[in-house]
């Protein structure tokens, strides 16, 4: 993923060391007249361990994209995770690292071609504690670097150019079986900050139009005061993404939830995702209701809260486990309209 196994300070150490050893041997058997040797075996041994750890300081710094580039998916994704803040300071201590050490090099290179050559060998052992003492200066830093690294691993891959659907209903009303039912393999899953089962994310094509739907278990499926704040924020994130709710609602109430609470939720969603909400009737195969389930459900008293709703939001009857309804979602997902947003949105990261 986006960050490179990050070193301790005394393996970063330890390797600028030893290359820097290994370089000073070989100028060791070079050609070069006796009173110039010592001291160019010396400044050979700074520079190249001083490289060694800069290069891989860099390639840490190159690696790491700038946060405030990314898209605000991912900018709320890794300040959820980790925190965005800590990371910029993060980094910042490897560039001040760096800045330090390419100053030494320089201090230390000149000071030792300009020295006598008794004294070349206690200016590189001064080098050589000021390097590490500039590295061990960021150890904490390399320490957070490394936590991100373990719990920025498996992001979600987004797909910015994607109308995006985001799934929200209580659990067991059939977020996941429809998720499998209108896409084409099995869902992509990804880590999700404090969803233990993590973020699905399905794709699917149609009439040259790109749409992914995104079901999050375990987040948008219980009312939002019984979230903690780092959950919230989580949930928020996702409305960088949604184009529309697909609210699932399970109208046998085998769920365990009424349709009435079942409502609730979705008003509070509603609430939070400023986006077109189409509501699922699901289950209809089981629902309590004749054949025509269509004009019978929308005659039930409970689904009057049908009267309640806005001119942007929609409704279809299906039964997710039959396949009912199916075709009639594709097409509700085919016509939704994909909201442009910030520029940063349009490119993609992974
Ligand atoms: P989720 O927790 O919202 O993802 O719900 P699941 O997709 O896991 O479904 C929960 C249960 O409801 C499973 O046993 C499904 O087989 C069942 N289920 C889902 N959709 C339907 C449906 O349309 N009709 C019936 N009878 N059962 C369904």
């Amino acid at each position: 993923m986006m960050i490179p196994t990050i070193p301790t300070p005394d393996e970063l150490l330890d390797k600028g060391f030893r290359r820097g050893k290994k370089a000073a041997d070989l100028a060791r058997t070079s050609k070069i007249p006796r009173h110039l040797k010592s001291k160019r075996i010396e400044e050979t041994r700074v520079i190249t361990a001083c490289q060694v750890i800069k290069d891989r300081i860099k390639m840490i710094l190159d690696r790491v994209p700038d946060i405030e580039t990314l898209p605000e998916f991912y900018q709320d994704y890794i300040d959820i995770t980790v925190g965005v803040d800590e990371m910029k300071k993060a980094l910042g201590a490897l560039n001040w690292a760096y800045g330090i050490i390419t100053q030494l090099e320089k201090d230390y290179s000149s000071r030792i071609r300009r020295s006598s050559p008794e004294k070349a060998s206690t200016l590189q052992k001064q080098a050589y504690g000021r390097i590490a003492s500039v590295v061990n200066k960021i150890k904490k830093d390399l320490d957070f670097l490394d936590f991100a690294k373990a719990n920025l691993r498996n992001m979600p891959t987004i797909d910015f150019e994607a109308t995006t659907i985001v799934i929200a209903g209580f659990p067991n009303v059939g977020k996941s079986t429809l998720l499998r039912q209108i896409t084409d393999a099995t869902p992509e899953v990804a880590n999700y900050p404090f969803t233990t089962k993590g973020i699905q994310i399905g794709h699917l094509e149609r009439n040259w139009k790109k749409i992914q739907i995104i079901d999050t278990p375990g987040l948008l499926d219980r009312p939002i005061l019984d979230m903690n704040e780092i959950e919230l924020n989580a949930m928020v994130a996702l409305e960088h993404l949604a184009d529309a709710i697909f609210f699932i609602i399970d109208v046998s109430e085998t769920c365990g939830f009424s349709i009435e609470s079942q409502f609730n939720l979705s008003y509070e969603i509603k609430r939070i995702f400023d986006v077109p909400m189409v509501y699922l009737f699901n289950k209809i195969d089981i629902a309590d209701v004749n054949k025509n389930t269509n004009e019978k459900l929308k005659s039930e008293s409970d689904i009057s809260y049908l009267n309640g709703l806005e001119e942007t939001d929609d409704y279809l009857f299906i039964s997710a486990y039959e396949g009912k309804g199916i075709e009639d979602i594709i097409s509700k997902l085919s016509s939704v309209r994909k909201i442009e947003r910030n520029k940063n949105e349009d490119m993609e990261f992974y």
